[in-house]
């Protein structure tokens, strides 16, 4: 179950770095690019789970997708990808090369996994901290 080792080390990353927030996390929000092979519904379950007994326990993970985008080099064309649905397949998958030109194209957002937001309730009145990129898997 890919989803919950993604979880769990994104989850003590995050104890980590909410050592010195005081206060209640109640939400954290995950931004994951969509050419992650991750379920949303697992990535939630395992969260529940990997949250019991630490700082986060109770929070509530909230995804949000994060469109590919890519540039090409070779005619400038910077936006999304061309979309290839496969019936063999349980998603769409972009094709990676320029839709005007066929060239190579560098691809600037869809892999990213990445905590963006933690929500924190400290004595009634509401804050957020925004950790720096330490919790990200970008592999
Ligand atoms: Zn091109």
């Amino acid at each position: 179950m890919h989803e919950y080792s993604v979880v769990s080390q994104l989850v003590s990353a995050l104890c980590e770095q909410l050592d010195d927030h005081p206060g209640r996390i109640v939400e954290v929000l995950l931004h994951k690019g969509e050419l992650r092979v991750l379920s949303d519904p697992a990535l939630v379950n395992a969260f529940e789970m990997v949250v019991q007994g630490t700082r986060l326990e109770g929070a509530r993970l909230r995804i949000e997708s994060v469109a590919p985008i890519i540039r090409c080099a070779a005619c400038g064309y910077d936006g999304a990808p061309e979309v290839l649905s496969d019936p063999a397949f349980h998603f769409a998958i972009p094709v990676l090369t320029c839709p005007q030109c066929g060239g190579e194209v560098e691809l600037r957002a869809g892999r990213e996994l990445y905590v963006d937001q933690v929500t924190v309730e400290s004595g009634g009145e509401q804050g957020s901290g925004s950790p720096e990129g330490d919790a990200s898997d970008r592999s």
